[in-house]
């Protein structure tokens, strides 16, 4: 889990740019059972920055699975 604090105006730029959706699976923010979440798309243990060109608006489900894959691979 991220420990960086992402700002409220990057993740409404984020939530934005993907449409309310995760940009994984597609879900819509407003039929998901909690809200998306802020995803580095390269995680910040491998040198990805909290920018917009490195952050992904993405479901609880997808973003715990990436995770779970990381770990896995490292
Ligand atoms: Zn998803």
């Amino acid at each position: 889990m991220s420990k960086t604090y992402i700002p409220a105006q990057l993740r409404r730029e984020i939530a934005e740019q993907a449409h309310g959706c995760c940009e994984y699976c597609l879900q819509p923010e407003l039929f998901s059972f909690s809200s998306h979440e802020i995803d580095h798309v390269i995680a910040e243990k491998h040198g990805g920055t909290t920018t917009a060109d490195n952050l992904a608006f993405a479901c609880k489900l997808c973003n715990t699975f990436k995770l779970a894959r990381e770990d896995t691979c490292s």
